[in-house]
């Protein structure tokens, strides 16, 4: 009868870069066992043998108590003959096999290093790279895997003797944390003009001075560079949407903490969590000041204007038009110092011109970003993954995450069954991701951006290569849009050697909510977005679904209208008000406004010339848009949209009534009823933002009405929200609410965005489902 006992325990999941060895390393030395731990491929290897009493003890510990940036997914544990061990060691990594372990996410910077950093008696005082096994960069600096220094950008510094010996001791809080380092022998900051010539000085403090006098500052963040000017000086935030060619779209800002970040904007449990998460997303918040709203339009003033004496007010040019701000606080040692410095709130929004791709390599940033920023604050730290920041709007008890990337990606999302074999599916044109999935795990990539862009395709490509390698997988089938111009079904159907699977747009839409949700189906999907392509010849985004990930049949969708124009029906929403009214109410001011074309877009509409019939429940925002006056030509993406939201009064209950015809074929939903009911309240005198309330609530009850028919016809009690246009927050909650009430289970999204940056993961999951079957 033996006391003595032997495993081999194997874990999975996410355990490299994450202070796992160190965590076993001790645990087996409290219990006094004996035996090795290494990192491998496939995770984290150990040994382990002693009194069979603390094999036990630790098998239990291992994963009760494994570090906080730690996520097991799987422990196997095999008994084997003691092997005389004497002590417990960390042996070096074994990078052979398969490569299968995990990459964490970028990190922000922890209590301790925070605690460090501000200690004039510690050596990393006031150092602007300070990191360790719980905070720091991951994803944006790793090459390949294993997880070790040499395959990180970190390679290029050699560690001095403090850092070493704190790297090498299992009792400290840097043991092997990879991307450790000091001012002695890690990255160094510099400030330079933009001709690359070193400014003197300290570079945080120089860095401040010149945000203080209006300058826009260029700063490297862990995935890229960012654009800085002080959040109050409006001539600062409107000479740098000049240089950047960004005319409307929000400014995020950067507050140096919680309580700075209070004065701004409406914070509550859900927010604070977000803001003060591992993470650090930019999180969209109800602003504390009367939001500046649109240019020549007078807001009801929903939100109180509490303007606080103690930080200066947000500078209209920031956020036009809009009632909320997106907020995030510092996430590197570089930003807390230099929002300390600087003693209030900065814009921070990413290096880049217009729509290109954020700028991360130091001479392309140079190059790129030479004629926006003033100066830039680098450093000589690599960034080897271009990653944006991630982008959150917090609801009642529930997030949306309208872009998934920094701090989230390239972490894997479970499925609910694993996938026979590997899949790579390319995603849409805008917002660009991809998803390839392998086992359980699903890698939704960061997001990418809008393909057009030459060097967004690259970094799209070269981006699939990366994760390829570094999760080991290789694509047997991929899965592409069904639309043959965008450019990721192109670089889908250049692939050799797999089986090619088109997924219709709102279909991989409906999908993906399924699989964020864990759910097979079907379901009813609601898939309401821009545009996508549909089978019928038609563009389609105003969708009723039957759908599995197998399948689905369209049920249902918005009456079709024509789009005057074709694409620039997209770019002037006016078109769409025209393509809706006809010649129904005269004495527009929205006619008025657009005199010179207003006949013409009628005459098309009306021959269907040059007018793509369409059911997109994103025109039929944009229409009303236009309609009060909020929106007659757009400069981003979902513009008209979400200005439209933003102008809706929360308070009104009122709903315009819209038909729901069911005689034969698909069900139709006549959205033009929403349309001309606003146009009957504007010629009333009626607020824009009481009708813009009243058409919100109108398109919730007109998909409720729709779901209602649809269950008798169908039997199926849950729906689906998925599309772009479900980002829209008062949207969403209105169409749950009603849902709800009608006895609905109603399947939202979580972990990916509603929009087209989720779409790959649907693609995968129906790809992989018709491979099961
Ligand atoms: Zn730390
Ligand atoms: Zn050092």
């Amino acid at each position: 009868m033996t006391t003595f006992k032997r495993v081999d325990v194997h874990v999975e999941g996410i355990v490299q870069g994450v202070g796992f060895r160190p965590f076993v390393y001790s645990l087996a030395n409290r219990l006094g066992l004996a035996g090795r731990v290494h990192n491998d491929v496939n995770g984290v290897h150990i040994e382990v043998e002693g009194a069979l009493a603390g094999v036990e003890e630790f098998l239990t510990a291992l994963e009760r108590d494994a570090p906080a940036l730690s996520a097991i997914e799987r422990v196997t544990v095999v008994s084997g003959e003691p092997a005389g061990h004497r002590g417990f060691t960390i042996a070096t990594s074994d990078p052979a096999g398969t490569r299968r372990a995990l990459v964490p996410a970028d990190t922000a910077t922890c209590d301790d290093c925070l605690r460090e950093l501000a200690d004039p008696a510690d050596r990393r005082h006031r150092y602007p790279f300070i990191n360790c096994t719980n905070c720091g960069p991951r994803f944006t600096i790793v090459r390949g895997l294993p997880y070790d220094r040499p395959m990180t950008t970190m390679a290029a510094f050699g560690m001095c003797d403090d850092c070493a010996r704190e790297y090498h001791d299992p009792g400290d809080r840097r043991y092997h944390a990879q991307p450790t380092c000091c001012p002695a022998c890690g990255p160094r900051l510099r400030l330079r003009d933009p001709r690359g010539t070193e400014l003197c000085g300290d570079p945080i403090a120089c860095a401040a001075a010149l945000l203080r006098a209006g300058r826009v500052v260029a700063v490297k963040g862990l995935g890229g560079y960012h654009l800085a000017v002080t959040a109050s000086d409006e001539r600062a935030a409107a000479a740098l949407r000049g240089r950047k060619h960004r005319e409307e779209k929000p400014f995020a800002v950067m507050a140096a903490d919680l309580a700075q970040a209070r004065l701004l904007a409406e914070i509550d449990d859900t927010a604070a969590a977000l803001l003060t998460g591992r993470a650090r997303p930019i999180v969209l918040l109800p602003r504390r000041r009367d939001g500046a709203p649109a240019a020549g339009s007078a807001a009801p003033a929903v939100i109180p204007a509490v303007i606080p004496a103690a930080v200066p007010a947000v500078a209209p040019s920031v956020a036009p038009g809009n009632r909320s701000l997106g907020l995030m606080l510092p996430y590197t040692a570089l930003h807390h110092l230099l929002l300390a410095e600087l003693a209030e709130p900065i814009v921070l929004t990413s290096g880049n011109v217009s729509d290109e791709p954020i700028a991360y390599e130091d001479d392309d940033a140079l190059t790129r970003l030479g004629g926006i920023a003033d100066a830039f604050l680098t450093h000589d730290r690599a960034i080897h993954q271009r990653t944006d920041d991630s982008v959150i709007r917090p609801l009642p008890g529930a997030i949306t995450m309208l872009r998934r990337a920094r701090g989230y990606a390239p972490e894997p999302l479970a499925l609910r069954r694993p996938v026979p074999r590997p899949v790579l599916a390319c995603g849409a044109e805008l917002k660009s991701t991809f998803c390839l999935a392998q086992g359980r795990r699903a890698f939704v990539s960061q997001h990418i951006g809008d393909l057009e862009n030459h060097d967004t395709l690259r970094s799209f490509a070269e981006g699939i290569d990366h994760y390829c390698r570094l999760f080991g997988i290789r694509p047997e089938i991929v899965a592409h849009d069904l639309h043959p111009g965008y450019l990721s079904t192109r670089h889908a159907l250049e692939i050799t050697g797999v089986e090619h699977v088109g997924v219709q747009h709102h279909h991989a839409h409906i999908a993906a909510c399924l699989a964020d949700n864990g759910d097979p189906g079907p379901v009813i999907g609601v898939a309401f977005d821009g545009l996508g392509h549909g089978t019928d010849g038609t563009l389609w985004g105003g969708e009723f679904l039957r759908a599995d990930l197998t399948g689905y049949e369209r049920l249902g969708h918005l009456a079709q209208v024509p789009m005057p124009g074709g694409a620039a029906a997209i770019r002037q929403p006016w078109r769409m008000t025209a393509a809706y009214l006809r010649d129904d109410h005269p004495g527009l001011d929205v006619a008025r406004r657009n005199a010179e074309r207003w006949a013409d877009a009628l005459h098309l509409a009306a021959t269907g010339l040059d007018s793509p019939l369409t059911s997109s429940a994103g025109r039929l925002f944009d229409a009303v848009s236009a309609l009060l006056g909020i929106r007659d030509k757009i400069t981003y993406d979902g513009q008209a949209a979400i200005e439209l939201e933003q102008r809706a009064d929360p308070a009104e209950t009122g709903a315009y009534p819209a038909a729901v015809t069911t005689t034969s074929g698909p069900l139709v939903v006549e959205g033009g009823d929403l349309v001309r009911a606003a146009a009957d309240d504007l010629t009333a005198g009626t607020d824009p933002g009481v009708i813009a309330g009243r058409f919100h609530n109108g398109v919730a009850a007109a998909i409720t009405r729709a779901c209602v028919a649809l269950r008798k016809s169908t039997g199926l009690t849950a729906v689906a929200l998925s599309g772009g246009v479900f980002q829209n927050a008062l949207l969403l909650d209105r169409t749950v609410q009603r849902l709800r009430a009608a006895g609905f289970r109603v399947l939202k999204h979580v972990r990916v965005p509603p929009n087209d940056g989720g779409l790959s993961l649907g693609q995968a999951a129906v790809a992989a489902a018709r491979d099961a079957t």
